[in-house]
């Protein structure tokens, strides 16, 4: 009898392994941390040993802690973090280098080349995405650009490319597959998301040789089998997506116009905008969010780069708290910021600005600001830089949203949820359940076996924890947020060379 689906969420920090049972409850769950690479300022890298050893580690931990056999599991659903770029040996599997992690801005130089080639509109055409060092194509330029005698290797056919999904399976499978799903393949910079398949014209554009690319396949349905010596027998690898979109996807997010934001160290935001892509004019990222049945799914996806880490930072840099969830005591002991805006542009702006040159501020001081006005500043600001988010989305798509799906770590914060509806003037719906990420990938690895018979069962399945509905005036959520958009201008362009 199989059971069970095993969800892999290979994270940016910590490797996660979930089991779900039918009724996609959690029955087990693995965590461990892994270690982060800080080679020069700016640019982040992961040891794939590292990636594959603790996410291997708690795959094998959930199971035997858990005293199920592999022979019950039907399926493994993969969801990883994104654009984080790998390459290895074809025939040693020896990685080549150290992951390029999404954060790295190693590659900044080569997006500025890029700019001033002009080619940011066609480049923006082909793939959904904009000239930034976040995606992994420009991190392969760079990479080919300083590793010696890399690209004769690679144009024999020596060397593999892929995002965290595609090692997983090479390893999962012993290197017998080298694969990646439609959603990850979205995010390289190198993929034809109208065609979609590989661009030859991206490809040209970043210098990057065609043979190291893996296959692109479906984001359910059997793609690969484990190999037996890993888990005793062998498991169908059924389901494989990038974070954000199977956070989308557990969300349930499955009618155009339904969207999900994720509150952790930064916001992403996506929203299902159907099976045809459309271009945003407002600053947002066209991406697909999952292709099966013969079905693509595209999604408007905005990202918030400071989110949940503001609340760190007030903890780490200011220690003003001694704990995130103390944030919400402290903002609801005053009836107001005192007028106090905080900017969160520590790394500069993502979505919908992508200005790189802004810088943090707190602007409105007086000599009545308290800390307790400081930590309500900032925990609006997540509200309001998702408002900015939402705003574009509802100008590219034309929908007003009805609701707004939540998960993430600051969702907890009964406060920041409130404030969030009452700026939206829309309702927030928070679920039970908050493990969206790896529940997408396992619902993505159920439907593609028949553990689960269609996607209307598993909506089925979504639970409400909390809705919280607009209760402030629509008058003073726009003069408060109007005084944001005020502050946001003048953290702008901050930084000179
Ligand atoms: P990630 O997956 O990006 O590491 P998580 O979803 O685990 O993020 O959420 C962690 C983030 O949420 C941290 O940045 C933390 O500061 C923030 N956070 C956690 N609890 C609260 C809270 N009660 N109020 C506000 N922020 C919180």
């Amino acid at each position: 009898m199989s059971d069970y689906v095993l969800a892999l969420d290979q994270g940016t920090t910590s490797s996660r392994a979930i089991l779900f049972d039918h009724d996609g409850r959690s029955v087990g769950q693995e965590q461990q941390e892994f270690r982060q690479i800080y080679p020069s300022p700016g640019h982040v890298e992961h040891d794939p040993a590292d990636i594959w050893e603790s996410q291997l580690n708690v795959a094998k931990n959930v199971l035997r802690r858990s005293r199920i056999e592999a022979s019950r599991v039907a399926a493994i659903g993969i969801t990883n973090q994104r654009e984080t770029t790998l390459l290895w040996e074809r025939d040693t599997g020896k990685p080549v280098c150290n992951a390029v992690v999404w954060q790295s801005r190693i590659s900044t130089g080569i997006c500025q080349r890029l700019e001033q080639q002009g080619v940011e509109q066609r480049l923006r055409e082909i793939t959904g995405l904009l000239i930034d060092p976040y995606f992994s194509g420009t991190k392969l330029t760079w990479l080919f650009e300083t590793i010696e005698g890399l690209r004769e290797r690679a144009e024999r056919g020596e060397i593999l490319f892929g995002t965290v999904d595609s090692y997983l399976i090479w390893k999962l499978t012993d290197g017998k597959k080298h694969i990646t799903d439609i959603s990850n393949a979205s995010r390289t910079l190198l993929f034809d998301i109208h065609q979609q398949q590989w661009s030859d014209e991206m490809l040209e554009m970043l210098g990057v040789p065609r043979a190291i690319l893996p296959e692109v396949v479906d984001s359910s349905g059997i793609v690969a089998e484990t190999d037996p010596a890993i888990f005793g027998k062998s498991i169908p690898i059924a389901g494989i997506a990038g974070d954000q979109q199977a956070a989308t996807f557990g969300q349930i997010c499955y009618e155009p116009g339904m969207a999900k934001n994720t509150y952790g160290t930064g916001c992403f935001m996506l929203m299902n905008i159907g099976e045809e892509p459309r271009l945003s004019e407002n600053g947002l990222l066209t991406t697909i969010g999952w292709r099966f049945g013969g079905k693509t799914t595209y999604c408007l996806e905005g990202a918030i780069f400071i989110a949940g880490a503001a609340i760190q930072w007030l903890r780490d840099g200011l220690k003003i708290i001694a704990h995130a969830s103390e944030s919400e005591t402290l903002a609801t002991s005053v009836s107001d910021s005192g007028g106090v805006y905080f900017v969160p542009a520590f790394v500069g702006l993502g979505a919908p600005y992508w200005d790189a040159e802004a810088r943090g501020l707190a602007i409105g001081l007086t000599r009545g600001t308290t800390s307790e006005h400081l930590v309500r500043a900032a925990l609006e600001s997540i509200a309001y830089q998702t408002r900015d988010v939402l705003s574009a989305m509802n100008r590219d798509s034309g929908i007003n949203l009805a609701e707004l799906r939540v998960d993430g770590g600051a969702t907890a914060n009964n406060f920041l949820m409130q404030f969030q509806a009452d700026i939206l003037q829309t309702a927030v719906h928070r679920p039970v359940i908050q493990e969206t990420t790896a529940l997408g990938a396992a619902y993505l690895a159920g439907l593609g076996v028949g553990f689960w018979e269609s996607q209307q069962e598993i909506a089925a399945k979504w639970t409400l924890d909390q809705a919280f509905q607009p209760q402030m005036s629509t008058a003073d959520s726009e003069k408060k947020y109007t005084g944001w958009l005020r502050a946001v201008d003048r953290s702008r362009n901050w930084v000179v060379e």
